[in-house]
């Protein structure tokens, strides 16, 4: 006994929200398309989880932060779902598909049988036992992914007012958690192993401008080392941690922050898996036609940078969902994914946003003394491929954005860096 449905959407985080908007706006009917997901909530916009939802005063909850508010569209509530006709199955996860039949099995024992699916199954937290260290169980070591966990860290939160918090990792987690524990009267220290934080984006110039200002706020930093174990009390909560260059740190609360892993295992053995994602071609089209996968958990082609890539934001998730519902739903009227790639953060009063690909020569411009506005340009093959600006206003990341997509040519990276944005103006 099962169900059948024409469309299925595995996972219900950002993409699986998008998608369905997608769906209502191109004509699906009642019955035809189901969600399924592991979570006990409609999708949400994830990246609230370490803003807003972290504040003392007024933190944002749900329902107010459900997909698709985060791109100023339709706030799509359970009541939604339902006047639409979509099914959405919470709280139940999937344990295996089989992609020949055309089938999923839920973990309560029900087959689900659709014509199309959409793998939309995000990524999971990298925990400390994979770097052999033991104690995640704890229950003041604290991840953040879902809802669940949010709702963890911030009871944890609460209870260590003026207290020490090591947050373990300098990537996007690390960054705005630590924001948000400073915001909380909370004495943050970050371990990394890196030589400065959001290596993989940030330059040494642009990163040391942000540490600086943590430092102001009281953020202390022990970069280039891991952390080796943690020290229990004896109801096994955390008491402090212990770090490979000897140093011990006391510790009311931890956050860690290494990294996540696609959501893949479904599909191992079926599908063909690349660069950690599952392929698909720029139709979001996996080895199976009948298959699509969106947002983390798929690599895709970039047109671009004519490479395959697999993105873990929250624009890429939005846009690989609308694009695939078009092919699905569309397809003679949808040409290729075309993406340029866009990530985003906020942390204090800082904002900034970095279009395309951090590859190449770096040029800085801006003011990096007085801190308001100030970016970066990176230019690889005498072309300019990415773009990096803190503080600017809507129409100059338009503007950046616009130049990035059109890679224009540079010859003088010394004229560059005097013109700093008025380059991109006038490309
Ligand atoms: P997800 O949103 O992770 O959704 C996956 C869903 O699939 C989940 O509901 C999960 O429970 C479900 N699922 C997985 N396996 C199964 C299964 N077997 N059965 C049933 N259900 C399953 N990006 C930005 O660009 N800017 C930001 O500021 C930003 N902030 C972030 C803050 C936080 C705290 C986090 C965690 C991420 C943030 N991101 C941000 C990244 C962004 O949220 C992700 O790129 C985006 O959520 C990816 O969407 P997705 O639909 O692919 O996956
Ligand atoms: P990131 O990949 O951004 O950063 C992980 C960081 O942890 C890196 O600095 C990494 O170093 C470091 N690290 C790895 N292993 C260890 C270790 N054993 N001990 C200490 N540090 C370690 O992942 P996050 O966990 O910060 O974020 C998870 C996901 O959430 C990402 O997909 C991210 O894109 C998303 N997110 C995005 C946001 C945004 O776009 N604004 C905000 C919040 C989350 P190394 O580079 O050397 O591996």
């Amino acid at each position: 006994m099962g169900r059948a449905y024409v469309y299925v959407i595995l996972g219900g985080g950002v993409s699986a929200g998008y998608a369905a908007l997608e769906f209502t706006r191109r004509g699906v009917s009642d019955g035809e398309l189901c969600i399924i997901s592991e979570e006990p909530v409609a999708p949400y916009e994830r990246p609230a989880l370490s803003k807003g939802f972290l504040l003392p005063e007024a933190p944002a909850r749900l329902p107010s932060f459900h997909t698709c508010v985060g791109a100023n569209d339709e706030k799509l509530t359970p009541k939604w779902y339902k006047e639409h006709g979509i099914e959405l199955v919470l709280g139940t996860r999937v344990k295996s598909v089989d992609v020949r039949r055309k089938t999923l099995l839920s973990s309560t024992g029900e087959t689900i049988s659709y014509k199309f699916l959409i793998i939309a199954t995000g990524a999971r937290a990298l925990k400390l036992e994979e770097f052999g260290v033991e104690g995640s169980d704890a229950e003041n070591v604290c991840y953040l992914r879902d809802l669940a966990d949010a709702n963890r860290l911030a009871t944890v939160i609460q209870s260590s007012s003026n207290g020490n918090a090591v947050v373990i990792g300098g990537g996007y987690i690390g960054m705005e958690c630590a924001a948000s524990l400073v915001i909380n009267k909370i004495n943050v220290t970050m371990v990394f192993p890196e030589a400065h934080c959001m290596a993989r984006l940030f330059t040494p110039k642009i990163a040391n401008l942000y540490e600086e200002y943590y430092r102001a706020k009281g953020v202390k930093f022990v970069k280039g080392t891991v952390l080796t174990s943690f020290e229990f009390d004896s109801n096994r909560k955390v008491t402090a941690v212990n770090l490979k260059d000897g140093s011990h740190l006391p510790a009311d609360l931890v956050v860690v922050g290494i990294g996540i892993r696609p959501n893949t295992s479904l599909f191992e053995g079926q599908l063909t898996i690349e660069k950690g994602g599952i392929k698909v071609n720029s139709k979001m089209q996996s080895s199976d036609s009948s298959v699509y996968a969106i947002g983390d958990v798929a690599t895709f082609p970039v047109k671009l940078f004519g490479e395959m890539r697999r993105l873990e934001h929250v624009d890429s998730a939005r846009k690989s969902a609308r694009h695939a519902v078009s092919v699905i739903m569309e397809p003679a009227k949808t040409g290729e994914f075309d993406y340029l790639p866009f990530f985003y953060s906020r942390v204090f009063a800082f904002s900034w946003q970095f279009y395309g690909d951090p590859a190449g020569e770096v040029v800085h411009f801006g003011d990096y003394e007085d801190g308001k506005q100030f970016g970066a340009y990176w230019v690889k093959k005498g072309h300019l491929v990415g773009s990096f600006l803190e503080g600017g206003t809507k129409e100059e990341y338009e503007i950046i954005s616009k130049a990035t997509q059109l890679k224009p040519a540079v010859t003088d990276l010394e004229e560059l860096e005097r013109e700093g944005l008025k380059f991109a103006q006038t490309v």
